[in-house]
């Protein structure tokens, strides 16, 4: 693999990985796609990166100290969403520029991400919005995209920091109160409206009026990124309300296409 100029100013290194493509038709990136690394150490999590064969990568790497190493060029696809849904996309991949942070994550003791490293991903991110006019909401968590699957970045990642220095769409989440949650199992029309509302912030979820598994795992992954407080899968009055909040100050016309 040949060496490249990093496309951000603040990338200290780069090491780069054969695992990449071209975008689908060109597509280009208005997505950033954070995630944490998920290994033991942050050697094996750059070598697993950049070695041919594990069909992984991602654009960048940001260290636990704050530096930022790129690994594939903005340019290119990157593979680091896997079988993922946003707002009526699938290829995720085509879309976004995926940002790796070491952290051990939930397997490996999860540790607090150091304040040197969000400073980082702060202002990596902010490059990005500005030179690839990534609109706020569409900083995104793996598991906002593959709530399935996926639970990085995860509830100790502070979307709250982000969102003071411009990065990412945030409301504060409601208090959470006593009250009658809808979880699984519940049948009816406040169901089929909170799956519609998550539909359209984005996230993939049938909307059929019942809470099944599917729906209890995009309600934990929203919980994760927008009411971390709490993360279990029910939606109680706060989860409900800060949703609310979330789609009434997202911009006008984002997410046209999941609208439908
Ligand atoms: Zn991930």
């Amino acid at each position: 693999m040949k060496a490249f100029t990093p496309d951000s100013s603040i990338a200290s290194d780069v090491i780069p990985s054969p695992n990449f493509g071209d975008r689908k038709d060109g597509r280009a990136p208005d997505m950033i796609l954070l995630h944490y690394t998920g290994m033991p150490d942050v050697e094996g999590a750059i070598a697993r990166l950049c070695t041919a064969g594990t069909e992984v990568s991602a654009h960048y790497v940001v260290l636990e100290d704050g530096r930022i190493v790129q690994c594939v060029p903005e340019a290119k696809r990157a593979w680091h969403a896997g079988i993922a849904h946003w707002a009526g996309e699938e290829d995720i991949n085509s879309c976004s520029i995926g940002v790796e942070i070491v952290n051990r994550g939930h397997d490996w003791g999860y540790p607090e991400f150091p304040l040197r490293q969000i400073a980082a991903v702060i202002a990596l991110c902010r490059g990005i919005m500005l030179r690839r006019k990534v609109p706020s909401h569409r900083v995104l968590g793996h598991s906002d995209v593959a709530p399935s699957r996926k639970m990085d970045p995860g509830e100790k990642f502070p979307w709250h920091s982000l969102a003071n220095s411009g990065v990412g769409h945030w409301v504060q989440p409601t208090a959470i109160v006593r009250g009658q949650p809808l979880k699984l199992g519940t049948v009816g029309d406040d169901v089929l409206k909170l799956q519609q509302g998550l539909a359209r912030y984005g996230y993939g979820v049938p909307v059929s009026g019942t809470y099944d598994g599917t729906t209890m795992q995009v309600v934990t992954a929203f919980q994760r990124h927008f009411r971390p407080l709490r993360v279990d899968g029910i939606a109680d009055d706060s989860t409900l309300t800060t949703l609310q909040a979330l789609l009434a100050n997202l911009s006008p016309g984002a997410n046209v296409a999941a609208a439908g």
